[in-house]
């Protein structure tokens, strides 16, 4: 009997039922068995195998999808999923897909083009971690009105989206529609753009979109993003119910493509909104919080309220040559679609230097009706190129730290003997973190971390994810 039971757990062990590790190779195939010597071929292989504690590690390489790969047909063209994450990771247990360790992996969805919306991931199910690939290619094949997304938050919660690069494709990158505790940690966004629908405007292709269609979502966040020449905006909560955080995320030139030729919308972060024309009765506008973010040379506006029914909050944000640097616009009421200057917005330790129409520092507000604390505008103070560090854009583009978090800057930094750099104001510059410190070295480290002075455990991993970059609070 109980050699019996060894040799069918073996049995089922070179099937790859009980491997915590499934392996993909493009080289590989789908009748072998999984394991590291002997990959499959496709990833939808893997997901179909995976069960919760499972990591999928792809190696490296360009997988390219065909139609014959898409796994989830959706009704009405509505989102044709190639890879389709329906089943849970439990807590404790999360489903990992990862690129290998030190190994570059490219999802090239450009083979994939039905007659329908195109999705390249649909995490639909809980406890699903994606990190360290890249995902280029996507297509529009609709002319009318359409969009297609690279990874869809469409029902998943605690999940967690890690170092994955959405970008040379004709879709969005991180689109969320459903969810609460989901992450979007050090991922980046560009160079998307969709010439195909609506005559080429490239009016749908945001960096990252979180639109979540009810009012109980908690938790969401965006941290470490950076979203850049996307032909819409870098981030967007429009028609957005719950409140999302984005923190520690830097956007530039939206709205252009990625020559640089004007497109769509062009915000760099675009905190909220419900647009002009009717909105739902009994709709609650969240308090969005953005906060230790730069805005640069966006088309149109670098920190936008997109007439919102309420007040969101911004700190610590830095704003420049954009438009409009910070734009508080607001919507009078559900019943009148009419803008006016911006209520019951929180605005504290934000700075602005020189956006491209003068007097843009912040505009479109009701000062009697926000709250102002410590920024460089209203009341305005001095701000000019001696104060910085360095006004080197370029910067932004420079690659990662070793463990996804975003590079350190001089762009934008107060010089020490400005006087500006004690008041606390702009970007938070420090010794850059990922964002997430072990358990064991959370502790009195804590207090290293300022912003929202806190350290959350995310459930997906047993992580800690601090707020802030690291700066010494004395
Ligand atoms: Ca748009
Ligand atoms: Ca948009």
């Amino acid at each position: 009997m109980k050699k019996t039971l060894i040799s069918l757990a073996f049995g089922l062990m070179a099937l790859g039922v009980f491997a915590d590790e499934i392996y993909v190779s493009p080289d590989g195939d789908d009748a072998a068995n999984g394991q590291k010597e002997t990959p499959y071929r496709t990833i939808r292989k893997a997901i179909e195998d995976a069960t919760p504690g499972t990591t999928i590690y792809l190696r490296g390489g360009r997988y390219m999808p065909t139609e014959a790969d898409v796994m989830y047909r959706g009704a009405e063209k509505v989102y044709d999923c190639v890879y389709y994450l329906d089943k849970n990771g439990r807590a404790g247990s999360p489903i990992t897909l990862s690129g290998y360790p030190g190994e570059d992996v490219v999802i090239d969805l450009s083979q994939v083009r039905p007659d329908a919306r195109v999705m390249g991931f649909n995490v639909n199910g809980d406890y699903w971690h994606l990190r360290d690939f890249d995902i280029v290619g996507i297509q529009v094949t609709q002319t009318g009105h359409t969009q297609s997304i690279n990874v869809g938050l469409f029902g998943g919660s605690n999940c967690v989206i890690e170092r994955v690069n959405m970008h040379d494709g004709m879709g969005i990158g991180v689109y969320a529609t459903k969810g609460s505790n989901n992450l979007v940690l050090n991922c980046d966004a560009y160079n998307n753009y969709d010439p195909v629908s609506e005559g080429g405007y490239g009016g749908n292709c945001d960096g990252f979109g979180f639109h979540l269609n009810g009012r109980n979502y908690i938790g969401n966040r965006l941290y470490g993003c950076r979203a850049w020449r996307n032909s819409d905006d870098g981030f967007d909560l429009i028609n957005n119910n719950s409140p999302v955080t984005i923190e520690n995320c830097w956007a530039w030139e939206n709205g252009y493509d990625a020559d640089l030729v004007s497109r769509g919308d062009g915000t760099g972060f675009k905190s909220g909104g419900f647009g002009m024309k009717t909105v739902k009765a009994g709709t609650v506008a969240p308090r969005n919080v953005v906060t230790n973010c730069i805005a640069w040379s966006n088309k149109q506006n670098g920190f936008y309220a997109n007439h919102h029914l309420g007040g969101l909050d911004f700190k610590n944000c830095s704003s420049y040559q954009n438009k409009r640097n910070f734009n508080m616009v607001n919507r009078k009421s559900i019943d009148e679609a009419v803008d006016v200057p911006g209520y019951a917005h929180h605005l504290s330790d934000n700075l602005s230097y020189r956006p491209e129409l003068s007097d843009a520092d912040c505009v479109n507000i009701n000062t009697s009706l926000c709250t102002l604390e410590n920024n460089t505008f209203l009341p305005s103070v001095a701000v000019g190129e001696a104060d910085f560090e360095s006004l080197d854009a370029s910067q932004l583009l420079r690659p990662r730290k070793a463990d996804g978090s975003l590079p350190n800057l001089t762009f934008m930094r107060l010089r020490a003997d400005s006087p500006l750099y004690g008041r606390g104001v702009g970007y938070l510059f420090g010794e850059s973190t990922s964002g997430m410190v072990s358990v064991e070295a959370q502790g009195n480290d804590a207090k290293y971390y300022n912003l929202m002075g806190v350290c959350v455990e995310h459930p997906a991993d047993g992580i800690f994810i601090c707020s802030g970059q690291k700066v010494y609070v004395p």
